[in-house]
């Protein structure tokens, strides 16, 4: 993904690394290559500043002056600064004390919010969780039957509205206006919750509807969605490849669901992903996955310290 970053960022510390003094020029035209070579790549603007300055207050200290080689150390610094655009430490997901953890996904159509699902759902059925995936996007007919098809593969059950549940409706019980509707996401989404405390599940995943562009009515619905289940983790997943558009919908999507953690998806594509990885900086929230392919292992938690060495090295 970020490969055309990656060479830039890489010929610009060639020049760097044997050096003995820099002096204020050396630093401010290798500050002017990472900001073309970021913007290029597609990272927001503020996020560039943020960098640029960062790295150029650090650069110019007695931090670079006086180390025995300049010129990595600059590269450190650099490293260090996009370990914390992407969001620092690794972080993990917050699990629930007692009863089931509950994480909701939302974002655009498309995004690759049913496929992480699945492998979401299957990874943490291979670290010994029993989890079960709730689907609660009635907005596209065909949705509901594909997170069927993505918990098969990935061998989770699925509570979905056709069936009621997961093997009968009786323990169903009815929400707080007493109405009791298949067609109704939020109810689907609690009398999925409710199904997993019965049962025991210890994870829930709620694949929520998304729209081509963010609307009012998607962002209300996320909204009640979340209200009703009261999720420990609301997941925003973004594909990774749509460009600059990245910002303004995850601050929609942050406005509207106020999620806790971002998903990028579709890192595997060859696309500059900039945009993705300005995110986590724009919205305060930490990228905690990488979804890198169609298969349900495609699938890699999210570590700031590394992606920041894979570009860089
Ligand atoms: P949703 O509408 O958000 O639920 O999106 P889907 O999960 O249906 O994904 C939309 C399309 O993107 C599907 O064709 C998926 O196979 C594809 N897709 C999802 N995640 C990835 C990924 O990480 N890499 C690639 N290459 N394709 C993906």
């Amino acid at each position: 993904m970020f490969n055309s970053l990656s060479d830039r960022l890489t010929a610009t510390f060639t020049n760097l690394r044997g050096k003995g003094r820099l002096t204020e020029s050396d630093i401010n035209s290798t500050i002017r290559d990472i900001r073309m070579a970021l913007l290029d790549a597609d990272v927001a603007l503020p996020v560039v500043k943020q960098f640029t300055r960062g790295v150029r207050e650090r650069a110019l200290g007695a931090e670079v002056s006086q180390a025995l080689n300049p010129g990595q150390q600059v590269v450190k610094i650099v490293n260090e600064e996009l370990v914390e655009i992407l969001g620092g430490q690794t972080r993990r997901l917050n699990m629930a004390k007692s009863g089931p953890t509950v994480i909701m996904l939302a974002g655009l159509q498309g995004s690759g919010k049913t496929t992480f699902a699945g492998k979401l759902a299957r990874r943490l059925r291979d670290e010994g969780h029993f989890p079960v995936l709730v689907a609660a996007d009635l907005q596209r007919p065909n949705a509901v039957r594909q997170l069927e098809v993505v918990g098969e593969r990935a061998g989770v059950p699925v509570f979905s509205p056709e069936r009621g549940n997961e093997g009968g409706h009786d323990a169903v019980s009815e929400n707080a206006e007493g109405t009791r509707s298949y067609g109704d996401p939020v109810w689907v989404a609690q009398a999925g919750v409710n199904q997993a405390k019965l049962r025991q599940y210890d994870v829930v995943i709620v694949d929520t509807a998304g729209r081509l562009a963010v609307d009012e009515n998607l962002m209300q619905q996320a909204a009640d969605i979340r209200e009703a289940i009261n999720p420990h983790e609301v997941l925003f997943v973004i594909d990774a490849m749509i460009g600059q558009a990245a910002i303004e919908t995850a601050t929609a999507f942050q406005d509207g669901v106020d999620f806790t953690g971002v998903v990028l998806s579709k890192l595997d594509g060859d696309a500059r992903g900039g945009a993705a990885l300005s995110v986590a900086s724009i919205t305060g929230r930490p990228i905690m996955y990488a979804s890198t392919g169609e298969g349900v292992k495609d699938i890699e938690v999210f570590h700031p310290d590394r992606m920041a060495s894979r570009i860089l090295d």
